[in-house]
């Protein structure tokens, strides 16, 4: 569409993202539950007085290095006596961020083109429904997998396909 075409008011909002700007868009989630990860990790390492210590880095010129070590190793040592309140947030935190995590890895695994597609990734060729190892079960509790196997000849590719989203309990089209 030309310049001309496009209405004023969109002007702000331009078309080519900086690279940057692109990556944050596709992978925003995958960054919130980053995020999500640091925060529990901070929220445990809170009980080791780190803030308190950064505080006192920042106040007391004269605090030494060895001082932050001496605080960081009573912390340590306090860590060490009994869940404080941190550990009661940051415990059931860390799990849903790592079921968010596993819930957005399958996301993104269910929407590859490159394993979902039913065709031979070797030679191209089709592919046929196989036995599952008890590997796969594993693998299938995070994200629905299927074992194929090449039908080629000279292939004999064997491994998993991924199974894309609006694909489920539909087998591979049947041979015409
Ligand atoms: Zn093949």
């Amino acid at each position: 569409m030309s310049e001309e075409l496009q209405p004023h008011r969109h002007r702000r909002s331009r078309r080519q993202d900086s690279p940057f700007v692109r990556l944050l868009k596709t992978y925003w989630v995958e960054l919130a539950i980053v995020a999500g990860l640091l925060l529990t990790i901070f929220l445990f390492f809170e009980q080791m007085n780190i803030r308190g210590t950064l505080l006192a880095w920042l106040q007391g010129v004269d605090d030494t290095v060895m001082g932050i070590v001496g605080r960081v190793i009573d912390a340590l040592i306090r860590f060490r006596s009994g869940l404080g309140l941190s550990e009661l947030i940051a415990i059931p935190l860390f799990l849903i961020v790592l079921a968010a995590l596993l819930w957005r890895v399958r996301w993104r695994l269910r929407r590859t083109p490159a394993l979902v597609i039913l065709t031979c990734p070797r030679c191209g060729g089709r592919i046929h429904r196989a036995h599952r190892h008890g590997v796969d079960r594993l693998v299938n509790l995070v994200v629905p997998v299927r074992r194929y196997r090449c039908g080629g000849k000279e292939c004999r590719w064997h491994g998993l396909r991924v199974e894309g989203v609006g694909q489920q309990t539909r087998h591979a089209p049947a041979a015409e």
